[in-house]
């Protein structure tokens, strides 16, 4: 049996793009980058599975919507609230490939991928039973591509960050977070 690989797609939301709500430069880029990966080499991949943070309206997230000014490190300006433009799909990301959609954040941080859930209920790591290789990419590299990186260590053999795919918030802190991810055990290429 061949191995089975999955592509995790996180966070490639307007608001974590340029013009957006937390906009991360280089976002666009991120979002045009996976969609050539899925047209050029997305057959290569069993299961293509991307994240949306997906948070409450009509309250703080559980700390993660600041009230007053944001620390932006804890907590946050208001983003990707449920339903609303931001929290839609970047208009450069092609989904037709995506297989699985996973939202995260109602009523909390998710920071992680793995905290979400699709509509039918299904849990990320559910989803990759069986996957011997994940890729991961999408935004932001010190935040929530590092929670779900860290995750997916604990579940999948081979992790791998697709470097040219990732954007980070901070030059120092998405720096930190490729140095974390490889000491326990994924591979930046
Ligand atoms: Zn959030």
């Amino acid at each position: 049996m061949t191995a089975r690989t999955a592509l995790l797609i996180v966070d490639v939301q307007n608001d974590f793009t340029e013009g957006g709500a937390l906009g991360v430069d280089g976002g666009a880029a991120v979002a045009r980058g996976i969609t050539a990966l899925l047209h050029d080499r997305g057959d290569a991949y069993d299961l293509v599975i991307a994240s949306r943070d997906w948070h409450d309206p009509d309250n703080d997230n559980d700390g993660h919507f600041a009230q007053g000014a944001p620390d932006f490190v804890t907590n946050w300006p208001v983003h990707c609230v449920a339903d609303t433009d931001g929290a839609a799909y970047h208009p450069a990301l092609e989904t037709t490939a995506i297989t699985h959609h996973v939202k995260k954040g109602q009523g909390a941080h998710g920071y992680s991928a793995f905290e979400g859930v699709t509509d039918d209920g299904e849990r990320l790591a559910d989803l990759l039973a069986g996957v011997q290789r994940l890729d991961v990419a999408g935004i932001a590299t010190d935040h929530c591509v590092r929670a779900s990186g860290l995750d997916a260590v604990a579940v999948v053999d081979q992790v791998r960050i697709l470097s040219d795919l990732v954007a980070g918030v901070g030059e120092e802190t998405s720096h930190a977070a490729l140095e974390e991810l490889t000491a326990r055990g994924a591979v930046i290429v």
